[in-house]
This record gives C-alpha cells, sequence and structure tokens, in this order.
C-alpha cells in the first residue's frame, strides 16, 4: 500500500508540498497517496482575498487577514519561486511590488502548470487529528461542507501548513468597554475607505501596524497615531502622522499613553499579532511557539521531533517565504519518499538547539534574514530544489530596508532585478501612493490591453 499523506491547508505552504511530489512523480519517483484539505473554496490561503471577517458561510473562522488595496510589503525578487519564475509567469517584466492579485495569480499559475488541483477537497475544514502509538497511523476527522458530511481517513504522514497569521493575539486596554468608536483587530481590517476623514489610532510596531497605517493614510484619514510596546517605528512619517508611547487607558474617544499625552480618536485598530493556533491537534501534537525565526521542536524547522510523522510548514516568522515554504517542502517530500533519514531523536533535538542559539543570538535585522536565508541553502542542499543566489537576495532585502528608511511612501516605486532570471523590474505606470485602484486589469494596463490579461489569467 502506498504512504498516505495528508495535507492541511492549501496556501503557499501546502500548494508547495503539492508541487514538491509532483515534480519527483515528474522524474519518476513514486506519488504517495496525498490528500490536502482546505477549508476555503479555493487555494493560495491568504492571498485568496475574502470580505468576510468573524465566521465564514459555513460558520467556520474566517482564515484571511489581508485587506483590499494590499500590495506587497517585500520585494516580489525575494520571494520569487526558483522554478517558475515571474518571467515564465507573466512574459515581461513587471514591478517589484505587485499588489495582493498579482501575486495570488502568480501563485496559482505554478500550480495550475502542475496539475495538483485535483488532490485538494476544498470546502473541507479538518476538525480532529489523533494519534495511534500502536498502528502508528494518523487518524484525521474533516466536515465536508460542500456534501454536508463528517469524513474520517487514516495517514502514515500529517502535514500541518494551516498558516499562522489567521488567529489573531487581541490584547484589551481600560475604557475599551466604554469607548464609543469602533475597536477591531487587523485580521478583520478590510476597507481603508471606511476610516476616511477619521482620527485613527493604531496599536503594534510591525509589518501590519506600518501598512494598515499606510493603507488608512493612502485613503484619507485625518490622521494616524501609531502607539508602540517596545519600541517605535521610527520611519519620517507624513504630515498628520504620529507615534505614541504605549496605550494607557480609553476614556470616552480620548485615549491616554504611557506619557501622558492624550488624542481624541474615532477608531482603533489592534495590529497585534497573530497566535499559532491548532484547534484541530491535541495537546501533545501541537505546536507552541511566538513569531520567531527558530521555534523549539522541528528538526530542520519542518518536523516534530516527538513524532516524526508530524510535519509543520512555514511556521517561522518571515523575512523569506515562498521560496522558504518550497525549500522546506522538497525536504519534506525527499524525507516522506525515504531519500533522507532522520538522526536520532536527541540529536535532532541537539540539532535545533544549535539553530535556536544561533537565532537568539541575532542582533541587526541584517543577521536575521541572513540566518534565514542560511537556513533555506542548509535544506536545498539536500534537495534538487533549484539553487539559487541566497547572498544576493539578502542584498534585495539589504536595500529594501534602506530605501523604506528613505522614504516609508515611496519605496513601493522602487525596482530590483531577479537573482532567478536576472530580470529587471520595470516601475509601476502610477507611484504606489497615487495608486488606488490594485487590481489586476489596472497594474497591467498600459503594456497589455485587456485581452493579454485575461490570457495571462487562463495559464
Ligand atoms: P496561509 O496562506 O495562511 O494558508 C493556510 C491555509 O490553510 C488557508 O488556505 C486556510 O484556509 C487553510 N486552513 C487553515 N485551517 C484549516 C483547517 N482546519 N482545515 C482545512 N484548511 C485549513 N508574505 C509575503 O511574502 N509577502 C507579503 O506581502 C505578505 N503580506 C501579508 C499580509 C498579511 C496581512 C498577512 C497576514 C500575511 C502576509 N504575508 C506576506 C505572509 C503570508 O502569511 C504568507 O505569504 C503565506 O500566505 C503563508 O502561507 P501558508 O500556506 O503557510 O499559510
Ligand atoms: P507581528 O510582526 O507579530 O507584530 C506584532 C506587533 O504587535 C508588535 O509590534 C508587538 O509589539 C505588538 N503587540 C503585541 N501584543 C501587544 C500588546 N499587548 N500591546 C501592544 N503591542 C502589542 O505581527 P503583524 O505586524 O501582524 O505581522 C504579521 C505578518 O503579516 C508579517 O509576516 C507581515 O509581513 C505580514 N504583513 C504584511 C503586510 C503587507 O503589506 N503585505 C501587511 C501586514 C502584515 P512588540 O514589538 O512590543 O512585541
Amino acid at each position: 500500500m502506498s504512504t498516505r499523506v495528508a495535507i492541511i491547508g492549501a496556501g503557499p505552504s501546502g500548494l508547495a508540498q503539492l508541487r514538491a511530489f509532483q515534480s519527483a512523480h515528474a522524474k519518476g519517483a513514486a506519488m504517495p497517496d496525498v490528500v490536502c484539505f482546505e477549508k476555503q473554496a479555493d487555494w493560495g490561503g491568504m492571498w485568496n482575498y475574502t470580505w468576510r471577517t468573524g465566521l465564514d458561510e459555513h460558520g467556520e473562522p474566517v482564515h484571511g487577514s489581508m485587506y483590499r488595496y494590499l500590495w506587497s510589503n517585500g520585494p516580489k525578487e525575494c520571494l520569487e519561486f526558483a522554478d517558475y519564475s515571474f518571467d515564465e509567469h507573466f512574459g515581461r517584466p513587471i514591478s517589484s511590488y505587485p499588489p495582493r492579485e498579482v501575486l495570488w495569480d502568480y501563485i496559482q499559475g505554478r500550480v495550475k502548470k502542475a496539475g495538483v488541483r485535483d488532490y485538494i477537497r476544498f470546502n473541507t475544514a479538518v476538525k480532529q487529528v489523533t494519534f495511534d502509538p500502536v498502528s502508528r497511523q494518523f487518524t484525521l476527522t474533516a466536515y465536508d461542507y460542500a456534501n454536508g458530511r463528517s469524513t474520517t481517513d487514516t495517514f502514515d504522514f500529517v502535514i500541518v501548513a494551516s498558516g499562522h497569521f489567521s488567529t489573531p493575539q487581541v490584547p484589551a486596554f481600560a475604557g475599551f468597554e466604554r469607548f464609543s468608536g469602533r475597536i477591531l483587530h487587523a485580521h478583520d481590517f478590510r476597507e481603508a475607505t471606511e476610516f476616511q476623514g477619521k482620527d485613527l489610532l493604531i496599536v503594534g510596531s510591525s509589518y501590519s501596524a506600518e501598512d494598515i497605517g499606510s493603507q488608512c493614510y493612502k485613503y484619507g484619514a485625518r490622521s494616524i497615531t501609531s502607539t508602540y510596546r517596545t519600541q517605535p517605528m521610527g520611519y519620517t512619517w507624513p504630515k498628520g502622522w504620529e507615534e505614541r508611547p504605549l496605550l494607557n487607558r480609553v476614556e470616552g474617544d480620548i485615549a491616554y499613553f504611557a506619557d501622558g499625552s492624550s488624542k481624541r480618536v474615532d477608531a482603533i485598530i489592534l495590529c497585534t499579532g497573530y497566535q499559532h493556533h491548532f484547534a484541530f491537534l491535541p495537546d501533545e501534537l501541537a505546536l507552541k511557539t511566538g513569531n520567531r525565526l527558530w521555534p523549539l521542536g522541528l528538526y530542520k524547522g519542518v518536523i516534530w521531533e516527538h513524532n516524526p510523522q508530524l510535519i509543520y510548514l512555514g511556521m517561522q516568522d518571515l523575512w523569506y517565504s515562498f521560496n522558504l515554504f518550497d525549500a522546506q517542502a522538497w525536504f519534506v517530500r525527499d524525507y516522506i519518499l525515504g531519500r533522507i533519514k532522520l538522526p536520532e531523536q536527541s540529536e535532532m533535538q541537539a540539532d535545533s538547539a544549535a539553530w535556536r542559539e544561533q537565532e537568539e543570538g541575532l542582533q541587526s535585522t541584517a543577521s536575521m534574514y541572513e540566518f534565514q536565508g542560511r537556513y533555506i541553502k542548509h535544506l536545498i542542499e539536500h534537495t534538487d530544489y533549484p539553487s539559487f543566489d541566497i547572498d544576493a537576495v539578502n542584498q534585495i532585502f539589504l536595500k529594501w530596508k534602506t530605501d523604506k528608511k528613505r522614504d516609508i511612501m515611496g519605496y513601493r516605486d522602487k525596482s530590483y532585478r531577479s537573482v532567478m532570471t536576472g530580470t529587471l523590474a520595470v516601475p509601476h505606470h502610477t507611484r504606489w501612493l497615487q495608486a488606488l485602484d490594485d487590481s489586476m486589469e489596472e497594474y497591467l494596463r498600459e503594456t497589455a490591453g485587456k485581452g493579454d490579461v485575461n490570457a495571462l489569467r487562463q495559464r
């Protein structure tokens, strides 16, 4: 009987795993019996935009945390697949910071070409996974909403690719109960125009704070006040945006901060991050970690050391993203296919501890993406995933950081060169700050007519 593999989630990580198996199969390897469970109606994970918040049409927690008008916050040259370039997908150079829909299209292009959609059970939410130490098999229970029935299957391996930016971390502050405006978490933010003409308070100082604040500024918020716990973001903000130390309390519509200052605000957006949350896993199988570069318990960042039949993809804090998931998926594939052997548990733990020790010593931003780059390099040395110039990608990260520091509202107008193809990105036809329509049609306008866009979409 062939090896049975469950993949939970058809986002970029789960899709990387399907593509990894398919690519080995295309070269003559046996294809395991793979089932990918996806609770949404379509693939792409976070990149598959939904207007919904709260619960979805089936009563499941809405997965999506992306919002309208979201553009990549890092250069596409840092996330490009090594086996499927932007040039191959779009047939011409595009800009370095595409909007969400364009990246979603790119993600889909590779898996459409690989022909792996039939492995996915859509509208099917995984509810429970248990492991039987005697049979050494997992039992996975899911709910198939398309057919209105519960399903139970057994598997030799379970790959958790359900993401970790979906279950919000929601702190409370004194006075929230009586605040007269809207309070929401970034997970539920969708439409920046809702805050036109409003005075907005943003709690947090990381990517969501920076980007949601920027969106709201771009779409006409009257003022942005962002409040930090540990350190300010420190950019040169446009007029109307200021940073304050941590929110202390709210009285009516007045927010008071740790330095005693105050500000009247209309709405509060909590950009306070996400939890690694696996409701379908028993405690002993569930990864418990904060958002960091080296979560403990995962050999080579992917294999659950206490039970190596359980695998996690994409659980690290992300500098790299799509090609990181690929490096992991190819490694996992070769482990499942028996091409990579695992050492004893103690050796796996020692290996992880050494990575963790390195991670704890990281001080500068550059040392963090370089660390993740080293990790990717290490993984792909073990597989046939196409090698690429990670040092050159690190250099792009460096330029990105510098460009951002120089102009937080203008960095998305910069162009970088692909390390996969050598193609230099072309500037977008409209500067990011003026580009209010983020649709793919508008993005590809000018050098491609509508017909061309439709042809590209159908790939
Ligand atoms: P996800 O994309 O989260 O996909 C997980 C999938 O698992 C989903 O399809 C979900 O429906 C499914 N799932 C979850 N639970 C179950 C279940 N119980 N049963 C069945 N299916 C389930 N990265 C970048 O590289 N560039 C960016 O610009 C960028 N912007 C981002 C903006 C925001 C607001 C957020 C939140 C994240 C952003 N990211 C960005 C990071 C993004 O999370 C990754 O790019 C990528 O989507 C992670 O892929 P994944 O497959 O690991 O997880
Ligand atoms: P994050 O990077 O984990 O940051 C969480 C932030 O919340 C930190 O600033 C943290 O402060 C703060 N925080 C947590 N608890 C708090 C509390 N009780 N009080 C005050 N502050 C608190 O999460 P994120 O910013 O949501 O980013 C998640 C992912 O989404 C990232 O991978 C990012 O790249 C992605 N993203 C991308 C875009 C885009 O434009 N494409 C937009 C948004 C997000 P401390 O520093 O004090 O811990």
